[in-house]
């Protein structure tokens, strides 16, 4: 198919015979003509096959929606009473002369040429191939797309670099249970899925990269809820020699950026993002993601928050402290003589980005020194021994010149749901799972044979 032409270049080719090949969009037979709409990659067009060409009128009595065909035929304008406005190649028409068929169709779950919004979200999954097919679906994930390609030329253009982090790795806290991986070479040891590269991004500032970035699929298990998926993925970037400030105003100008370029319709409520404090924003809203948009009705208002000083430790369920961000954010230096005497009451240098009421995600300043460190997993219950099993690396690291340093995270899903407008994430990932992390399509999670198990050294207790 070297000659091939995608759809939305065809009006570079009035009058003249071409090739296209897609997939049939609508096939309306009125008898002396049939009308049929193709679809590519690019877009779509109207074809149609006139009584004068015998052999495709044969050929296309056959054809359904969904079949694959290759079809050459003349680019021809339409009467100005056909043309239609605002619509790719609403002005042109394809007239088929010849069609091939390279693939047969059965009937499909659900319709492709319509919004699949208010199909059974469970058939919608089992099909998911078919439901990508569609107009909004094929749209969120070149959007998506877009908005990733800008972050990531963003990050490059100010000089970080892209470093992939394992995904076979050991646990770093971030709040959630953790997936485990048996390993077969040492029966009864695990990996574990990062909940984020959080431990390897400042690992890389010890590295001396000092500008870090990723777009990093994180991993948590979490009980089921409607708008979590058990891997997403985040935008993901470290600084070294910088103070909060630098990361927030970073931050923001990068998001006022890709606003203007994928998004030039939409506008930004409130330019310096306004910052409220974490105790400022409970007080005021009840929580800490307030939605500060006018008029909430609006699909292209966006009203960024920045919310600020955290606490650093909370209540944990069993009377001790747990760290509100992760045991790797610094403490205000202000607060820093309440560590030991009320440690509920000390701030984080953390922080979180909040669009329309949603956290979109956050970060902090980072602990850069072994002693400090220490104490906050002492002062999280953490027995020596613990300590040293699970962080005694990043305590050895702090010892060779680890530079000050700190970062922040984005959901990229939630990003592209909220700019959108999406009901929820689900609706920008293309091969989701569902609320119960189920992966419908391919049947996972699903049993390991009994020779996998044996092989871990793995028992399962039903
Ligand atoms: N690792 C943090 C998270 O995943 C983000 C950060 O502190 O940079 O939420």
């Amino acid at each position: 198919m070297t000659k091939r032409i995608y759809i939305k270049d065809l009006n570079n080719y009035i009058g003249q015979e071409v090739l296209i090949a897609g997939w049939v969009d609508i096939r309306r037979d009125q008898g002396k003509l049939v009308f049929m709409d193709m679809r590519d990659m690019s877009g779509k067009v109207q074809c149609v096959v006139l009584p004068n060409h015998t052999e495709a009128m044969e050929q296309v009595k056959e054809v359904r929606t969904e079949w694959v065909l290759k079809i050459s035929g003349i680019v021809n304008k339409r009467p100005e009473r056909n043309i239609k406005e605002g619509v790719v190649n609403g002005d042109i028409e394809l007239e088929i002369i010849n069609i091939e068929v390279l693939n047969e169709a059965i009937t499909t779950p659900f319709v492709i040429n319509e919004n699949t919004i208010g199909i059974n979200e469970d058939v919608r999954m089992k099909y998911k191939y078919l439901d990508l097919r569609t107009e909004r679906m094929q749209k969120n994930l070149r959007v998506r797309d877009k908005i990733v390609t800008f972050f990531r030329n963003h990050m490059h253009e100010n000089g970080f670099l892209d470093i992939e982090t394992p995904i076979m790795t050991k646990g770093t806290p971030e709040g959630s249970r953790e997936y485990l991986v048996p390993s077969r070479l040492e029966p009864g040891n695990f990996y574990v899925l990062p909940q984020s590269p959080q431990q390897f991004k400042q690992l890389c500032m010890v590295a001396g990269f000092e500008k870090y970035f990723q777009i990093a699929k994180c991993m948590r298990d979490e009980d089921t809820r409607g708008d979590r998926q058990p891997e997403f993925t985040q935008l993901d970037y470290e600084m070294s020699f910088i103070e909060q400030e630098d990361i927030i105003s970073y931050t923001e100008d990068m998001f006022i950026k890709m606003v203007q370029s994928v998004y030039p319709n939409k506008k930004i409520q409130q330019i310096p993002f306004p910052r409220i404090t974490y105790k400022e924003s409970m007080e005021k809203y009840g929580n800490d993601k307030p939605d500060l948009r006018k008029d909430k009705n609006d699909p292209d208002e966006l009203a960024f928050c920045w919310i600020i000083d955290f606490p650093m430790f909370e209540k944990d369920k069993e009377g001790g402290v747990q760290a509100v961000h992760h045991p790797f954010t610094s403490p205000k230096s202000e607060d820093m003589h309440l560590l030991d005497s009320d440690p509920l009451s000390v701030r984080a240098n953390a922080y979180d980005i909040v669009l329309n009421g949603y956290e979109l995600g956050g970060g902090s300043i980072r602990i850069h020194q072994r002693e400090l460190q220490n104490k906050i997993f002492e002062l999280l219950g953490l027995s020596k021994e613990t300590i040293e099993a699970r962080f005694g690396h990043m305590l050895n690291a702090f010892e060779y010149g680890a530079p000050p340093h700190g970062g922040c995270a984005q959901g990229i899903d939630r990003i592209v749901m909220l700019l959108e407008n999406e009901p929820n994430i689900r609706e920008v990932i293309a091969f989701p799972k569902t609320g119960e992390g189920r992966d419908l399509m391919m049947g996972a999670p699903s049993e390991a044979s009994e020779k996998q198990l044996k092989e871990l050294g793995i028992k399962i207790i039903k």
